[in-house]
């Protein structure tokens, strides 16, 4: 069940201090195909990032304890200070997500977590009925899904087998059929892989080898 407790965070850029209502305690009970969670009790998600309305500075509570690089505050000042607006208008949390999907890549962090910050901002979306932000917000986790698996970030063979999975489960949600059947034989491909090293079928992935199939031949947009 979901709890949240009032907190005071200070934006690492501006030092406005922000009152937030962040996580305290949270379950799901399965998910989506594209791995989004259901929580029980109200969805957890848009209270794990917080935006300062001063200047755009957008974050987990980590990120508000790290501080931020000066040329990446510069970057903060020219492209999200002038769009502040967007984070006070009602039901749009998705933009916290979207700001700091954009300050984790200033930063250069890896793909992996730009891309995953990207799926969020698309599942706020999905959950505020907001299909063009949802599909935006898509489109933009699987061009850095892809390049993540491009240049060998993912650091075995299980996560490579199911980066791949989502990367064609988010062309299937984009209509993309063909893009999608592709990823998912390359996704099978990569579960077939780590079966061969492990073998185990009572190990904790063969639920990954069963849900690739189910998709390819009767897609769901639950997870099986
Ligand atoms: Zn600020």
């Amino acid at each position: 069940m979901t709890t949240l407790q009032d907190e005071i965070w200070v934006c690492p850029v501006c030092e406005a201090r922000l009152q937030v209502k962040a996580v305290h305690t949270c379950g799901s009970h399965g998910a989506d195909s594209d791995f989004r969670p259901h929580f029980w009790g109200i969805d957890p998600l848009e209270s794990y990032v917080h935006s300062c309305q001063e200047c755009g500075f957008s974050g987990s509570a980590e990120d508000y304890r790290d501080g931020v690089p000066e040329n990446v505050i510069r970057k903060i000042r020219k492209f999200l200070t002038p769009r502040t607006r967007d984070l006070a208008r009602p039901g749009s949390p998705f933009f916290r997500y979207e700001f700091m999907a954009l300050i984790h890549e200033w930063e250069d962090r890896d793909s992996l977590e730009v891309g995953d910050n990207f799926l969020k901002a698309s599942w706020v979306a999905r959950l505020h009925s907001n299909r063009e932000k949802e599909r935006l917000y898509q489109r933009e986790a699987v061009r850095r899904l892809e390049e993540a698996l491009e240049i060998g970030e993912c650091e075995d063979q299980a996560q490579r087998a199911a980066v791949s999975y989502l990367v064609g489960e988010l062309h299937r949600r984009l209509n993309r059929k063909r893009r999608a059947e592709t990823w998912f034989h390359r996704a099978l491909g990569e579960f077939e892989l780590w079966e061969k090293e492990h073998g185990d079928p009572a190990s904790d992935l063969a639920w990954l080898g069963d849900q690739i199939r189910r998709q390819l031949e009767a897609p769901a947009d639950v997870l099986n």
